[in-house]
């Protein structure tokens, strides 16, 4: 098995299509090289390396050795350098690089290859002993703590004391002999660490570096970050070996990293920063703070049109915006790195769109570059435009770099675990941090914001959150952070942990306490993109909307009609009329408590004003479209006080004895109520249930034909589980709606139908179908009655099943993505049982599966005519409709290939 790929002076072994082998970064140094750009020459271990390695406990394949021997003399000839060599020595960069960008989250050592001999090699060839000594120092500095796992923060010490010994503030102002003393003292440390000498044999160097690169594939935050980025599927890392080039040799070198568009906007501008005299390191880091690429290409002209070729030549060689680093030696350039590059949600949508108008990808392409993520992400809020300036000015507390836009108030927490802390407990955190670090992402994951006090655009702060579209600033560098105090000082005013704060990631800016925030306006480009969706998806997206307003807003964000209205909903609160919310809940209560038939009625036809108001409020908000509107579901006593105190109050209410409401409250008592007198059972028990909400509906729906509204209702009974059930419940619909319309003189097409919810329903569907004229899928309640798992408490433990270091039982909560495989299965059958019986059935899904993208792909796939989803989340539903017909498409294209 071959293990390792060559690139250099032209010549490769891989190319940019072998990323799941060779990494993202090996496979880019691979293409790059292929394509005729500067690379500095290399190797790559693959990552079929690494699961060689974890599979045999920690071991690396025999025949390794001698290929990566191989491989270093191709190097040395290449180069026409020598690794250790004593004059113009080869020295190499070791780093990670798995198909899936993971920045920051693994190991990296530079320099490696240096060692007395050829440390003099380097500084004859340079011509600067110092510079030769300060890198092999950082190369002693990074191995101790990288391969051995000496703690960094005693290495640091080490330097700062020899520093202090020599007086000197500032690294640059360091000389060759105090870099030399430094080198002896981190071996002396080395050697009493680990009772062995520091290794000189570049050989035995690098297989402590390769060892540790693997090994930082499991490494805690490396594992956290796969975790938390739902990054799944990945055999491990690739290790790249490539001839150092040096940005710090002086003014003429230097290192940047750009992105061939604007990460934050979309933009089509040449984005970057660059530090001169400086290593890679320097820029993620974001110790020191860089400048534009504007002011690069004035101090190196020649360099900055090459890069800016170099820009133009990738997007289109990639057809998507890339993400470059890349070094400057002696004013000659070397592109390190080449990946796609990870940007905020509003320039995924301008970028998208941009480019399919450009003619770089197709309307498909396009649609296919958008995660259901960034659609969610989209509506992240902006600080209220209302609230006035001077306000705001007043309220500042200082200005960093604008690096991911959006809004954030949260309370400060001065680090990371604390944050987690914090944030499990409910609260809204801001991370406050000088700089980040990879150890940081899970206090960054569950921050509202991240605010830093150094770094620029790049920093791994920036980067990071920019990924997850999340509101970051850095480089506030007038902030005065205070660790171990837990403060934050910005002029006269101090920011103690737990005090609130605001961030604006658009302008920069940190403001004292909580500042109201506004969701934004969509941008034309979402738009654009949307209309493209529409265009390509066969599934129909409804909503889940039990309100005027709320189905008002569905409609804005595309939905085709209602797919779910929870009746029960509007009981507790008028969400139109405020005052009257007191009166309706007096009259379900009523009806609840009343013990005949006659009193039941009577509380009935208080309630039914309400209703019928209701539904016109909703008709008339889905003008034109279908609402289906489901009866009574939850069991009576959720609408009931079960405290003493609360029954009285009823009681005097509405005027019966408190002893009535008790023995009511008692009869209604069930030992597992989600399984007990609930959904249509209501309606078999108390038919006068739905006479009332029957007549509302209808009622409703001829007051707004009569003032042109199109009107088209679809009557769902819920929990149904017996074709014989649900024949009575729909002779009963029907009677009670013929009757209204006869009364009113009005025809009306009306559809009655069930959800299936039930394992006996979606088993005996063929039988259910023979009366209902559609089916939703309730996938909430059917995951729980399939899975014996109550939705309500499931919580408690299902996270365990889903942790891979737990139990990782499932992949995802099947409350959220859908059980394909077992829920999944049920609804296959049912649906090809329940179209036997009648072949046009329409059939839907209404749990909150309806809103999950990989459900929704399920959904397209079983044949379903609709999915409805909660009014902000239809626009991940219409994505995700259309991203499985495409995919779809292409499944079919390439077994078309196959055949042929
Ligand atoms: C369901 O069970 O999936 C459903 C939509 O109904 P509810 O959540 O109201 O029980
Ligand atoms: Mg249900």
């Amino acid at each position: 098995m071959k293990f390792v790929y060559f690139f250099g002076a032209g010549k490769v072994e891989g190319d940019g299509s072998m990323k799941e082998l060779l990494g993202g970064k090996g496979a880019g140094l691979a293409e790059m090289t292929r394509i005729g750009l500067p690379v500095p020459a290399g190797f790559t271990i693959t990552t079929e390396c690494c699961d060689y390695y974890y599979k045999q406990g920690r071991k690396f394949p025999s025949s390794l050795k001698a290929e990566v021997r191989k491989n270093i003399q191709r190097l040395e000839r290449v180069t026409g350098k020598k690794l250790g060599g004593d004059k113009d020595p080869l020295l190499v960069s070791v780093r990670s690089g798995s198909a899936r960008s993971m920045p920051g989250m693994m190991e990296t050592i530079l320099n490696l290859g240096l060692n007395p001999t050829s440390v003099q090699g380097l500084a004859a060839s340079i011509g600067d002993e110092r510079f030769a000594w300060d890198a092999y120092r950082r190369f002693v500095q990074m191995y101790s703590s990288v391969v051995i796992g000496l703690p960094k923060e005693e290495l640091e010490d080490k330097l700062r004391e020899m520093k202090a010994h020599r007086n000197v503030k500032e690294d640059t102002a360091v000389p060759a002999d105090g870099w030399k003393d430094l080198v002896q003292e981190y071996k002396k440390y080395f050697k009493s660490k680990t009772g062995a000498d520091f290794p000189d044999d570049p050989e035995e160097q690098l297989w402590g570096a390769i060892g540790a690169v693997f090994g930082s594939w499991m490494a805690e935050k490396a594992v956290t970050y796969r975790r938390v980025e739902h990054i799944t599927g990945l055999v491990g890392t690739a290790v790249n070996v490539v001839q150092m080039v040096f940005g710090n040799t002086g003014e003429n070198s230097g290192t940047g990293v750009c992105f061939t568009r604007d990460p934050s906007t979309g933009a089509k501008v040449f984005y970057g920063d660059f530090l001169i005299n400086a290593q890679g390191e320097d820029v993620v880091a974001g110790i020191r703070t860089p400048m534009h690429l504007d002011d690069m290409a004035k101090r190196m002209p020649k360099i900055y049109k090459q890069l800016e070729n170099v820009r133009r030549l990738l997007e289109k060689h990639y057809r998507d915006m890339q993400d470059m680093e890349f070094t400057v030696e002696e004013g000659k350039l070397y592109m390190l790195q080449t990946r796609v590059g990870k940007r905020t949600p509003t320039a995924t949508f301008k970028m998208a769109v941009d480019m399919a108008n450009e003619g770089l990808i197709s309307r498909d392409d396009a649609i296919e570059r958008v995660k259901p993520e960034d659609i969610e992400r989209l509506f992240y809020p902006v600080i209220d435009a209302s609230v006035p300036r001077p306000e705001l000015a007043k309220r500042k507390l200082g200005e960093g770099i604008n690096a991911v836009p959006g809004a954030a108030v949260g309370r400060a927490i001065f680090s990371a675990p604390e944050a987690e802390e914090w944030a499990k407990r409910g609260e809204k955190v801001i991370l406050v941090r000088r700089e980040t670090s990879p150890e940081d992402v899970g206090g960054m994951y569950v921050a509202q914001g991240i605010l830093t006090a150094t770094g620029g655009k790049t920093s791994h702060a920036a980067v990071v959150a920019r990924g997850w579209g999340k509101c970051c600033i850095v480089g506030a560098e007038k902030l005065d952070i205070d660790y171990s105090q837990k403060t934050m000082k910005a002029g006269e005013h101090i920011v103690r942990e737990g005090d609130w704060i605001t961030l604006d990631g658009n302008e920069g800016a940190v403001y004292e306490g909580q500042v109201p925030l506004v969701t934004p306006e969509l941008s034309d480009s979402y738009r654009t993109l949307m209309s493209w969706t529409d265009k390509v998806r066969r599934l129909l997206v409804r909503t889940n909307a039990d309100t005027p307003h709320d189905a008002r807003k569905a409609r804005e964000m595309g939905a085709q009609g209602i797919g779910l209205c929870r009746t029960e909903h509007m009981f507790f609160k008028d969400f139109e009329q405020p005052e009257k919310s007191i009166e309706r809940q007096l009259a379900i209560q009523e009806m609840i408590v009343a013990d005949s038939v006659e009193a039941r009625r009577t509380a009935l036809a208080k309630l039914l004003p309400f209703q019928r108001r209701d539904f016109i409020g909703i008709f008339t908000a889905m003008d034109g479209l279908p609402v289906t509107i489901r009866l009574l579901d939850p069991p009576l006593h959720e609408f009931v006080p079960h405290d003493h105190e609360h029954q009285a109050e009823l009681a005097g209410k509405i005027g019966v004895p408190v002893e009535v409401v008790e023995r009511r409250v008692e009869q209604l008592r069930e030992a597992n109520p989600m399984l007990g007198h609930r959904g249509c059972r209501l309606s078999i028990t108390y038919p006068e249930i739905l006479e009332m909400q029957v007549t509302a509906i209808i009622e409703a729906a001829v007051e707004c034909r009569k003032s042109g509204i199109k009107v088209l209702p679809e009557i769902m009974h819920p929990l149904v589980l017996d074709r014989k059930e649900l024949q009575i419940l729909t002779d009963a619909t029907h009677k009670v709606a013929g009757e209204v319309l006869k009364k009113a003189g009005v025809k009306l097409e009306y559809l009655v139908g069930t959800m299936i919810e039930l394992p006996r329903a979606a088993l005996l569907a063929d039988q259910i179908a023979e009366v209902a004229e559609f089916f939703s899928f309730g996938t909430n309640d059917l995951t729980q009655t399939v899975m014996g798992l109550s939705r309500d408490d499931a919580g408690r433990f299902l996270p365990d099943y889903v942790d891979e270091k737990k139990a990782g039982i499932f992949k995802a909560d099947p409350f959220q993505t859908l059980d394909v495989e077992g829920v999944g299965l049920l609804i296959h059958w049912a649906i090809a049982r329940g179209r036997k019986t009648r072949p046009k059935l329409k059939i839907g899904i209404c749990g909150e599966h309806g809103g999950d993208a990989d459900s929704v792909r399920f959904c397209h796939a079983a044949g379903m005519n609709y999915v409805s989803a909660s009014p902000y989340r239809v626009p991940i539903a219409r994505l995700a409709a259309a991203q499985a017909v495409l995919e779809e498409r292409r499944a079919a294209k390439s077994r078309g290939k196959r055949k042929g």
